[in-house]
């Protein structure tokens, strides 16, 4: 049993219509929402193949989120893609607390996506000259990194020496774009280049040490895509009122769950960054398998008088707004809901999913405190089989 042969135009309705009637005899079910998208297949070239519909999911909005960045600044209504019930609520109520209490600080501190080679040399001595010749030699790998792209730069590098085998870590800033085949395509010319020019015995363009679509303790130390940090000093009136606690019982249970993540080896210390992760990254056309990455962060709180500090520290989020699934039409017009869409636009859309973040962390925190994490679920986000129509 095969899928119908590829055609000249894969992406005609006369291929779908074929594939989907190979599925539709094979289930004894005729897709009918899958197939029904407004959106021309033709403009998913580049980012599916054996395309057979679209999937659709449901895209909610919170906001007014007031963020005070060095390139997001103001109000945001930020919107988000999620099956969750409960989900945008909960970071709209934590969105209204920060605006409340004055807004949300939040600035990118560093910038660069790896790729990371490994090199075989013949023992450790030649794997230890090869690191230093990589030293030596690191203005000419940067130029022709940087023959193969307009906006991929590549700024520095680390060694790793196992034995033998040498791990080159390439670190490059790649403009708006999140840049994995930007640099995939830089690190496989320089990759080349040292191949006919060093006696190397083996390499690979990757060791898997980038490290690309992983949480990894590499990424939350020296960062992965856009680092960023975030802080806000949450009001004690606005505590009462939205959150229904106080700063003490929050900072009481960050700490307590600090403990709690510790004990089972957790990556970070964060209550859900991947909820807000993932459902921004869903609207907004970003790879969703950097979630995994991306979602690795801590999260601080201290008394303050009777006010909460809360601050974020989110090292690896991979973001882009050119390329990728940034440009397809549902994907592009959520960019452009929040002012992102194309160039110029990288930092300040890494702002806003930075701020959204801390208000869904401040609810989940306060829900948690105040005995409304499963109230809320049971009301907003429960989906029992007989409580739908057929
Ligand atoms: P891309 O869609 O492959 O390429 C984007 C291109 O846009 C860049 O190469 C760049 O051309 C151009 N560009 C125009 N204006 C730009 C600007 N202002 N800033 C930056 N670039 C600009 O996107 P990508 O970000 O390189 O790669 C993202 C895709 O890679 C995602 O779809 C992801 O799923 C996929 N991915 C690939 C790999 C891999 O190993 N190849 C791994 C993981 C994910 P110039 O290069 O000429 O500047």
């Amino acid at each position: 049993m095969k899928l119908p042969k590829k055609r000249d135009n894969d992406y005609s309705a006369e291929a779908i219509r074929e594939r989907v009637k190979f599925l539709s005899k094979l289930s004894g079910h005729k897709p009918e929402y899958l197939t029904s998208s407004a959106i021309d297949p033709d403009l998913t070239r580049g980012n599916i193949e054996n395309i057979i519909g679209f999937a659709q999911l449901p895209v909610g909005v919170i906001g007014p989120l007031l963020i005070h960045g060095e390139h997001a600044k103001g109000n945001f209504f930020v919107p988000m893609a999620t099956s969750e019930g409960a989900l945008v609520s909960s970071y709209n109520r934590g969105a209204h607390a920060i605006s409340l209490s004055g807004g949300v600080n939040v600035v990118v501190t560093a910038d660069s996506i790896q790729r990371a080679p490994y090199f075989v040399l013949e023992d450790v001595h030649k794997a230890k000259a090869f690191s230093q010749w990589i030293v030596e030699n690191f203005s000419q790998l940067k130029a022709i990194a940087e023959g193969t792209t307009r906006h991929g730069k590549l700024i520095k590098h680390h060694s790793f020496i196992q034995g033998r085998m040498v791990i080159v870590r390439f670190y490059f800033s790649s403009g708006d774009a999140m840049g994995m085949n930007m640099i995939t395509k830089a690190s496989h010319e320089i990759c080349k280049y040292i191949s006919t020019h060093y006696p190397i015995i083996d390499y690979a363009i990757e060791s898997n040490m980038a490290v690309d679509k992983k949480p990894a303790h590499i990424n939350s130390i020296l960062g992965r895509g856009k680092s960023l940090t975030a802080e806000v000093l949450l009001k004690e009136k606005i505590i009462s009122r939205l959150l229904h606690t106080n700063a003490k019982a929050i900072n009481a249970a960050y700490h307590r769950q600090v403990a709690g993540g510790l004990i089972a080896g957790a990556l970070g210390s964060n209550g859900h960054l991947a909820n807000g992760i993932a459902a921004l990254f869903m609207a907004c056309g970003q790879d969703l398998a950097n979630v995994s990455e991306s979602c690795v962060g801590q999260i601080h709180t201290e008394v303050s008088g009777k006010d909460l500090y809360v601050s974020l520290r989110l090292p690896s989020l991979v973001v882009g707004t050119v390329g990728g699934g940034t440009s397809l039409p549902t994907q592009r017009e959520c960019l452009e809901i929040l002012g992102c869409y194309g160039e110029g636009k990288v930092h300040k859309f890494a702002e806003i999913v930075t701020g959204t973040l801390l208000a869904g962390e401040l609810s989940l925190a306060a829900a948690v405190v105040a005995g409304d994490f499963v109230t809320a679920h049971e009301k907003l986000g429960r989906n029992r089989p007989d409580s739908k129509p057929n």
